[in-house]
């Protein structure tokens, strides 16, 4: 559990982009707490017969550009501060990529691994069932996030369609295929912040082979956005998971990594098996390690609060692409941008997912299905699109990244907002 209050940190961001947006200050008002707040119990009946009460929020931040858009997340850590936190960065991360979404997050406080398949389906169907009336394919749609996947939104899904007796693809993203996801979703938010990586490349003039990386995190987004790089010829010099990292100077071999990451489900079976451990001839670190090493570019993929006021000033990295959501907190990003560090903040380098959810979203609602390159090409279009609106406002108001991507998105729901009209926006009677 984080030592300081996530929510307030994330919405302090937006005094910084204020000055420099096109915005009223009642709308900034209003975007300071979230629309609507569910808490749920959900009572779940175990394999071995006993009843357990799990606890879940469904959060929708603003909906000014569209129904709200996020993932729910299983974590022992969930708490309703860090829900509303990431339904707040959802909004922005939507409004930046030019999505007509506003933000929302959901969660359960549970750690899933603990639960077995039968257990864990269960609590999945009572967590819809008690939020079924607050989600909705016009109003509020989840999709997956740390430690949910396709599996759990397809039976999200499948539950959502009982309930209301017809089926409905478009009330969840990040689904099986068969179920109506969307071919390229599994790897779009490794690959959203790999294209961001790629315009950073042009205009820095990087080398792959002499750019030594390091992420923190081994999962679904750090997973994908390691393979693209590595594919590419840049050395990923150290990954880490929940247990620990590895670390090996020339560069590891991302593809054998993930082949035992993903048959062991830790990393820790790389540097513990003998046999592997010698094929990838690494140093263990810990995760404090990984992010202080002597890199060209750090990506942090974990969970947030990773670089505090305590590491920041340690960090040697000169870049950090932000695959987490809120690795950073608010004194350490003072301190990065007093060293002269770039950091693509998380509401831009991890928008690919949500920018493929929303082309699931249209594939459900039209009832059409694209073929892996068509998604690929509009997300490159997206992406390189948005990466280059943020930074010409970075130079344009000679500002760090983060506040511009947050000038960027206050921007676009102001003029949602003023578009509206402001009588419905803030009803006083
Ligand atoms: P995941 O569950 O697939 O992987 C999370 C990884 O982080 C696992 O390898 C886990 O072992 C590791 N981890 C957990 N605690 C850690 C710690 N203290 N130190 C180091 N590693 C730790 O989750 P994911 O989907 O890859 O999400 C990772 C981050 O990316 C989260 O912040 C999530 O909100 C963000 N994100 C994910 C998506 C998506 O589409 N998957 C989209 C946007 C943002």
């Amino acid at each position: 559990m984080p030592d300081h209050d996530i929510f307030a940190d994330a919405v302090a961001r937006l005094d910084a982009a204020f000055q420099h947006a096109d915005i009223d200050q009642e709308a900034v008002q209003r975007l300071k707490q979230p629309k609507q707040i569910l808490e749920v119990s959900i009572p779940v009946r175990m394999d071995d017969g006993s009843l357990r009460v799990f606890t879940g929020y469904r959060v929708r931040h603003d909906d000014s550009l569209g129904p709200t858009k996020g993932g729910i997340r299983y974590h022992p850590n969930v708490s309703l501060p860090e829900v509303k936190a990431l339904a707040f960065w959802m909004t922005f991360k939507c409004a930046v990529a030019g999505l007509p979404f506003g933000g929302g997050k959901g969660g359960v406080i549970v750690n899933p691994k603990e639960l077995s398949p039968l257990e864990l389906e269960r609590m999945t169907r009572r967590f819809v069932e008690l939020i079924a009336d607050f989600i909705g394919p016009e109003t509020d749609i989840p999709a997956p996030d740390v430690y949910t996947n396709a599996m759990i939104m397809g039976w999200m899904m499948d539950e959502y369609s009982t309930i209301h007796r017809r089926r409905t693809p478009d009330v969840i993203t990040g689904k099986p295929i068969p179920l109506g996801g969307s071919l390229g979703r599994d790897d779009a938010t490794g690959r959203g912040a790999y294209l961001c990586i790629k315009e950073l490349e042009a205009k820095r003039h990087w080398k792959p082979s002499e750019t030594r990386i390091a992420v923190q995190g081994f999962g679904n987004a750090g997973q994908h956005v390691s393979r693209l790089l590595h594919a590419d010829g840049y050395r990923i010099v150290a990954v880490s998971d929940s247990k620990g990292g590895i670390h090996k100077a020339e560069g590891l071999d991302v593809p054998s990594l993930i082949r035992v990451k993903n048959e062991s489900r830790v990393l820790q079976a790389v540097y513990c098996e003998g046999s592997v451990c010698e094929a990838v001839q690494s140093d263990v670190i810990t995760n404090e390690e990984l992010l202080e090493l002597d890199v060209d570019l750090l990506i942090p993929a974990a969970l947030e609060d990773q670089i505090t006021k305590e590491n920041a000033a340690r960090i040697q990295a000169p870049v950090i692409v932000e695959v987490a959501n809120g690795p950073t907190t608010g004194e350490a990003d003072d301190i990065l941008n007093r060293d002269g560090k770039l950091v693509v903040p998380d509401i831009l380098a991890n928008a690919g997912g949500v920018t493929v959810s929303y082309f699931e979203w249209v594939q459900n609602r039209c009832g059409d299905s694209w073929t892996v390159e068509e998604v690929h090409k509009r997300l490159e279009k997206c992406m390189s699109r948005e990466f280059n609106a943020v930074n010409s406002m970075m130079q344009e108001k000679r500002i760090d990244m983060r506040t511009a991507a947050y000038v960027v998105g206050l921007n676009r729901i102001g003029a949602a907002i003023a578009s509206q009209g402001t009588a419905r926006f803030f009803a006083h009677k």
